[in-house]
């Protein structure tokens, strides 16, 4: 696994102690390379291993939704590890320093984690290099080729990253083995006792202090999340949804894309399965192009993105062109300013809008072509770009069952202030920023059916009228 995996931090340990993997991206046994680096790792020094989840300290917790979904798939994902001889930690607090005494108590060999380049995980990673005193690897289990491999620069858009990244894809579009069962037992005193008997209760007393985005309905119970459930859903999608996939996958009424996300972004599913399982199904070539175009390239830039542009939720991460423009037409004046409150209550003049914010505050979920178009108009009815660029990542981190995503930032970046796109008609507010309204969605597909669905026939009444 060490062509999908980087060495942060090379130590002289000192001990023969066990292999402790910090899963904090990739919650699943499969296909899982830095779990497999680990029990490599392990059987060359003979030692057991072991697993450590850390739930954040509350103001870099996701919202209740997010962790309802995440805890109720950590259950099964427990029960695999046991089998296999693999303890579990739960563990709950400022992470670098939990993983840190857990590493201590357990006078570990080494560390490995997840690559993650999102700001909170970088910060804790720092810390814990400081601290721990052992080899500590990375590995990337989300990208199919590994982010730092593909390209050293923030990528201009997808036509810049994708010959770069079909470049290296032949050498890693490749299953992963299997994981076989750890080399030796978790030493006896090692860790939190009885090893691989993780808190629960402490994990739901903590999630409660999380954003109150209540659980949804189509993936409340356990048997909806999870490792188990994303292979389903995978299974499910290539035999059945892929067909059309090119021609369908915008038209938010006919929600014809997989609804893979939310399995994706916790790494219930591996993003490499999904497109081995896509690339050998029998789907037409063109549903199967336009599909790993979106779980490949627009997937890996948007990570490209978080990793070489630590302000990625901000205004300064846009181009110098987009910052003028935006900056040029700051003084417009807008037609409507709505409150966060406003926008979060979906309570705006526009019933299109106020259908998509009741998506995805009701489905925690929302179509892609409608992310764009919400994020769009939050732009056009807030007061400053910074203001809409901070509201859409707000409401999506907490909204969103998959928010907290690289993929969200660079989503929220391309709508609000033309990250990874090109300049569009000058126009008021926007600028030369891309421009999109209500009457391009009628004329895409069923916009009334679409309002209809999630705000109800009144407001399906008055989206009809206003022709
Ligand atoms: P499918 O069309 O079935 O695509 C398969 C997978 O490819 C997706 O699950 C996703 O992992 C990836 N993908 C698809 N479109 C994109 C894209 N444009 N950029 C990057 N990856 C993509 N995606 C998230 O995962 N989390 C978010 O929080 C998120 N927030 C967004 C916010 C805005 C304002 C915008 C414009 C986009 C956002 N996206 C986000 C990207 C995209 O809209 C979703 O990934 C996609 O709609 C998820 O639905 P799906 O699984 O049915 O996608």
């Amino acid at each position: 696994m060490r062509d999908r995996s980087r060495l942060l931090k090379d130590a002289e340990p000192g001990t023969r102690g066990p292999v402790l993997h910090w899963m904090r991206r990739e919650f699943r046994v499969e296909s899982n390379p830095g779990l497999l680096l680990a029990r490599e790792l392990a059987e060359e020094n003979g030692v057991g291993l072991g697993v450590v989840v850390c739930l954040p300290e509350a103001h870099e917790l996701p919202s209740l939704r997010q962790l309802r979904f995440l805890l109720d798939g950590l259950r099964p994902l427990q029960a695999r590890l046991r089998a296999l001889n693999i303890p579990f930690f739960l563990r709950v607090g400022d992470p670098a320093a939990q993983v840190a005494d857990l590493a201590r108590s357990a006078r570990i060999s080494a560390l490995t984690t997840d690559f993650d380049p999102l700001r909170p995980a970088g910060r804790h990673l720092r810390t814990l290099l400081e601290t721990v005193n052992a080899p500590v690897w990375e590995s990337d289990g989300r990208n199919t080729v590994p982010c730092w491999l593909v390209s050293d620069k923030k990528e201009y858009m997808a036509r810049t990253i994708r010959p770069k990244i079909h470049r290296l894809l032949p050498e890693f579009m490749a299953s992963l083995p299997a994981l076989r069962a750890a080399p030796a037992p978790w030493p006896a005193q090692a860790g939190t006792a009885p090893a691989g008997e993780a808190d629960w209760s402490a994990a739901e007393a903590h999630a409660a202090k999380a954003y109150p985005a209540a659980p949804v309905d189509w993936v409340t119970s356990a048997e909806q999340t999870g490792e188990p459930q994303g292979g389903q859903r995978l299974d499910a999608f290539v035999r059945g949804g892929l067909r059309g996939y090119a021609e369908n996958r915008n038209d938010p009424v006919k929600d014809a894309s997989s609804r893979l996300s939310p399995w994706l972004h916790f790494g219930f599913l591996s993003a490499l399965d999904a497109a081995l399982a896509a690339a050998k199904s029998s789907a037409p070539q063109e549903d199967k192009d336009a599909f790993l175009e979106e779980l490949i390239v627009r997937r890996e830039l948007a990570d490209n993105f978080c990793l070489h542009e630590p302000r990625y939720d901000a205004l300064d991460a846009c181009a110098a062109w987009a910052q003028a423009t935006l900056d040029k037409h700051r003084g417009d004046k807008r037609s409507y300013v709505y409150d966060f409150n406003t926008l979060e209550k979906g309570e705006t003049h526009q019933p299109l809008w106020n259908a998509a914010q009741r998506q995805l505050v009701d489905e925690g979920f929302l179509h892609g072509y409608m992310r764009m178009y919400w994020a769009k108009k939050i732009l056009e009815w807030s007061p400053t770009p910074e203001e809409a660029l901070d509201a859409v990542v707000r409401l999506n981190d907490c909204w969103s069952l998959d928010g907290m995503d690289s993929n969200g930032y660079a989503g929220a970046a391309w709508s609000v202030c033309g990250v990874h796109d090109r300049g569009w008609a000058e126009r008021p507010v926007f600028g030369s920023i891309r421009y999109m309204n209500s009457n391009g969605a009628r004329r895409k597909f069923d916009a009334a059916e679409y309002v209809r669905r999630y705000a109800g026939v009144e407001q399906a009444r008055a989206f009809a009228s206003r022709k």
